[in-house]
């Protein structure tokens, strides 16, 4: 019988793992599963550029006939029902089950729902979440200028998706919980920065803003939200961006080990023999950080799946990288190097005031992150001081005299 890998989720890290796979010389079956309809695609602009084209289309990872050339077995529109890890096979709905040797969970994350009075398990039209491309399409279908849209959530979704709607003419107010917006991830000044710009393109930002409930018109749509102060804020639509959570369930219920995603190795992200989980439902332990860490990113997941093949292939796996992200907003690039939590000090180069800048977050005396907004000249060498936690550094990298580049020669020789 010919060697058989499963591979359940076909978003970024599924993709690039059946390829990686076929690029390192398995010679095995592949079988890629995804529930979605569409040939993988790229996540990303769903919130940005999807939003503002005339005619957006899903932007596919790669075309059909390169997984027919790499043979691979495209089951779309498929969902994996049950795995059975001890008879090594995965249910599918309305085919049969199928066989496999090696088994990739790569389902992804689904949007954290929030819970509202006013709605129970009511589903209003207007209300809208953004994972797939059919959320993206069903968001823009509705958007017509003029129209109230709130937005719950000020991280990074809907900060992107009010940046868009503002631009399409839309009157977008954003609700944020905590004091500040990106408050988990970024500075005072990056945050206090990105408040300002959203303001200034027209968007009624509110921070420290608890959410209670929602009315509901007479056909059920969302048509005022309600906050814990009891100010109320009428809306055609709504998004909700509150974070991701990872897709557990099918692992969960094989008995696999669960812990804010699936827990794995962090080379080669084995669950159990023959069983393995990449992306964004994988919580990995992290040498780098001496401790488990789930990422959110396409950079994560193209690595992550480059060193699944690897790992099996029998070959040598690659140390991952530092984290690295990014969020575009207006004429804003965000580009993120290393995870900022922990750190006591940061020091900002270039001008806020002139939208190019860079916050460097250090810890002690290592630089541990960076977030550096229209800088993407410099973001090669940023990502290599990050990588190599460098030290004693902290007076250069405000200096902009001093360049990067040099810099990260040095520290990394
Ligand atoms: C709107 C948006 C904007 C983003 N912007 C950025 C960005 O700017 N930069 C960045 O780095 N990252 C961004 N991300 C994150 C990035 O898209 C994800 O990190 C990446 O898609 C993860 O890939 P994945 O394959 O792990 O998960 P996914 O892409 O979510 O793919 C998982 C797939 O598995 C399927 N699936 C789940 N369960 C089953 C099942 N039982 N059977 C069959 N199929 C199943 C899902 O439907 C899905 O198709 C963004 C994400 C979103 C939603």
């Amino acid at each position: 019988m010919t060697h058989l890998t499963a591979i359940i989720g076909a978003g970024h890290a599924g993709s690039e793992t059946a390829i990686a796979l076929r690029q390192q010389g398995y010679t095995g079956r592949i079988v890629l599963i995804g529930d979605e309809a569409h040939l993988p695609y790229q996540r990303p602009p769903l919130s940005k550029a999807f939003l503002l084209a005339s005619d957006p289309q899903a932007s596919e990872i790669r075309p059909q006939s390169a997984y027919a050339q790499a043979g691979i077995e495209l089951r779309l529109d498929t969902r994996a029902l049950r795995v059975d890890t001890a008879n090594r096979e995965v249910h599918l709905e309305g085919q049969p089950p199928l066989q496999f040797d090696q088994l990739v969970f790569a389902t992804g994350c689904s949007p954290r729902p929030l819970q509202l009075r006013g709605l129970g398990q009511h589903r209003a039209a207007n209300l809208h979440y953004l994972r797939h491309v059919q959320d993206a399409t069903g968001l823009r279908s509705q958007w017509r200028e003029g129209q109230r849209l709130v937005i719950v959530g000020g991280g990074y979704i809907g900060l992107e998706v009010a940046a868009a709607a503002v631009q399409r003419g839309l009157r977008v107010t954003v609700l944020e919980s905590q004091e500040r917006v990106l408050a988990r991830v970024t500075a005072t000044e990056v945050s206090h920065f990105y408040a300002h710009v959203h303001r200034a393109a027209g968007v009624d930002l509110r921070l420290d803003t608890q959410l209670d409930g929602v009315q509901l018109d007479d056909a059920g749509n969302v048509c005022e939200l309600v906050t814990a102060t009891g100010e109320r804020i009428a809306a055609d639509l709504m998004l909700v961006g509150i974070g991701a959570q990872p897709n557990v369930e099918l692992a969960a219920a094989s008995g696999l080990p669960i812990d804010n995603g699936i827990l794995a190795d962090e080379h080669t992200g084995q669950v159990m023999p023959g069983v393995y989980a990449v992306g964004d439902c994988c919580n990995r332990f992290s040498s780098r950080y001496q401790r488990h860490v789930r990422l959110e990113s396409i950079p994560n997941a193209s690595e992550h799946a480059r060193n699944l093949a690897l790992a099996l292939t029998g070959k040598p796996t690659v140390p991952p990288a530092a984290p690295w992200f990014w969020s575009d907003q207006y004429d804003l690039k965000l580009q993120i190097a290393g995870l900022s939590q922990g750190y006591d000090q940061v020091v900002i180069r270039g001008s806020i005031a002139l939208h190019s800048f860079v916050a460097f977050y250090l810890r002690g005396d290592t630089l541990i992150a960076a977030d550096c907004i229209n800088r993407m000249q410099e973001f090669a060498a940023i990502k290599k001081l990050v990588q190599a936690s460098a030290r004693g550094i902290a007076t250069h990298l405000g200096d902009e005299c001093v360049s990067l580049k040099e810099l990260s020669t040095t520290v990394a020789a």
